[in-house]
């Protein structure tokens, strides 16, 4: 096992990662950017070390700073969390050519995935369903372009081969509109990504969001830990989270997690990940995976009692998966609400200074936040400050418990989302289950204010 690691992130999961690493009886090095310097996992820390202004692009983002810290600690590890270089094979090839571990699958797996467009050849090779669209990058042939639209049938989805975030995506709903969609979802992805390739999906009307969690090693041991449902978005993105899915039948969640470890075991992938896919009229389709922890892992934590993070270090140092698909069973149900710093209904960030904080807790309730009374909430970096999460023996039980824990918790001196999260635990809809990808913000467009 590694005596010291290098934590390359900073917030709740640089704090997760840290409190992995104390139960491991691991050394965590954490760093920092200016803007992070009052951190209390800072403060906290054995090592730490400053690798940078605020931007990110000078301090997270900053490859030779952050080898420079493993160097001078003499870390052997490096985890980078999620989000910033997580996912960025070029980084883990680097931490590998220095001499680390990269705590994350092979730069070669992180490439293939990378690439949306490679990573759903790889996932058809595999066995996985996958959306129905372009096979492969679009032409620059407009009129190849129309036809392949045409045969997948509209509406489609334009969306970046390097997309991430949300980002670099554009529905087309008739062929008048399709090239100057392309044409601008392909310049924006050159800016944004550094890659101007685009595919083409068709538009699924009312999907859910369904991801499989897979876990695997150096030898080709795979399980996956169920799934979660990340149907309630705005602007593509997640803000709360459950697992199970409600309403989905258990031999198809298994058919599709017995395709996810096969997949795992021919592309030779370890460590975690997760294949998320769209869920339509009782299909399964793939749109990406991620080789990263995710920020919702700790609903599947709730309802398997398997640590995720320990998991990753324990495989990244070589040792093998713990338990085997039979040992993993699926207990009672969780919710995860990302807490955001924000206004609640516009979601417009609301950084600053906290000026009180006060946690929930109780049965069934864990808090992952790095945040205390007097933080202050840097205007670097992504609004979300911490999350709470609620497990119960029923989806009842955890709606009911995260209610009451919404209601304890107290955020002052900024905005959060907390408020929009409450309305939501007693929204009827969301209450019976199964909402689709498009509720939320079509509930937030009924609830302006
Ligand atoms: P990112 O990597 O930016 O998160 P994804 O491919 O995971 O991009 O897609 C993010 C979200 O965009 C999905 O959860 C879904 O809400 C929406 N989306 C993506 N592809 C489609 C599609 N073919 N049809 C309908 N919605 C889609």
């Amino acid at each position: 096992m590694f005596k010291k690691i290098l934590v390359a992130n900073r917030g709740e999961i640089a704090l997760r990662i840290q409190r992995a690493c104390r139960e491991l009886g691991i050394k965590a090095v954490m760093v920092y950017s200016e803007a992070d310097r009052d951190a209390k996992y800072i403060k906290l820390a054995e090592e730490a070390v400053c690798i940078g202004p605020a931007a990110s692009a000078l301090s997270y983002l900053n490859m030779p700073a952050i080898i420079s810290a493993a160097e001078v600690t003499d870390a052997e590890a490096i985890h980078p969390g999620y989000g910033f270089l997580s996912e960025n094979a070029d980084f883990a090839e680097r931490v590998e050519k220095s001499g680390f571990q990269f705590i994350g699958p092979t730069p070669e797996s992180i490439r293939i995935m990378g690439d949306k467009v490679s990573a759903k050849q790889a996932m058809i090779k595999a066995g996985v369903p996958c959306v129905p669209g372009s096979e492969g990058e679009l032409p620059d042939d407009p009129v190849q372009v129309r036809r392949i639209a045409k045969a997948v049938g509209y509406p489609v989805i334009i969306k970046a081969a390097g997309g991430g975030g949300g980002r670099g995506m554009r529905v087309v709903h008739t062929e008048a509109a399709l090239i100057n969609a392309v044409a601008m979802t392909k310049a924006e992805a050159a800016s944004a990504f550094g890659n101007p390739a685009v595919y083409m999906e068709k538009f699924l009307q009312n999907p859910r969001h369904i991801e499989i969690q897979v876990l695997a090693d150096k030898y080709k041991n795979a399980v996956y830990l169920g799934e979660r449902d990340c149907s309630m978005q705005r602007r593509h993105q997640k803000i709360i989270e459950e697992a199970p899915a409600p309403g989905i039948p258990r031999k198809q969640i298994e058919r599709l997690g017995d395709r996810c470890v096969a997949a795992c075991k021919k592309i030779g992938y370890r460590g975690a990940g997760t294949f998320e896919f769209l869920y339509e009229n009782g299909e399964f389709y793939f749109i990406e995976m991620n080789t990263r922890v995710q920020v919702e892992h700790p609903v599947t934590e709730m309802i398997t009692g398997v640590d995720i993070v320990k998991t990753q270090i324990m495989v990244a140092a070589g040792e093998k998966l713990p338990f085997t698909q039979r040992q993993i069973e699926i207990r009672g149900h969780a919710i995860e609400c990302r807490v955001n710093a924000e206004d609640p209904y516009k979601c417009i960030p609301s950084p600053g200074r906290i000026t009180m904080w006060h946690a929930p807790g109780g049965p069934g309730i864990r808090v992952d936040s790095h945040i205390y009374s007097n933080y202050f909430v840097p205007p670097h970096y992504d609004s979300m400050i911490g999350k709470i999460i609620a497990h119960g023996d029923t989806r009842e039980q955890a709606l009911a418990r995260m209610l009451t824990a919404l209601g304890e918790t107290v955020v002052e001196g900024i905005n959060s989302n907390i408020p929009l999260h409450r309305e939501l635990m007693v929204d009827a809809k969301f209450m019976s289950g199964g909402t689709n990808i498009h509720y939320l913000e079509e509930w937030l467009s009924h609830h302006q204010r």
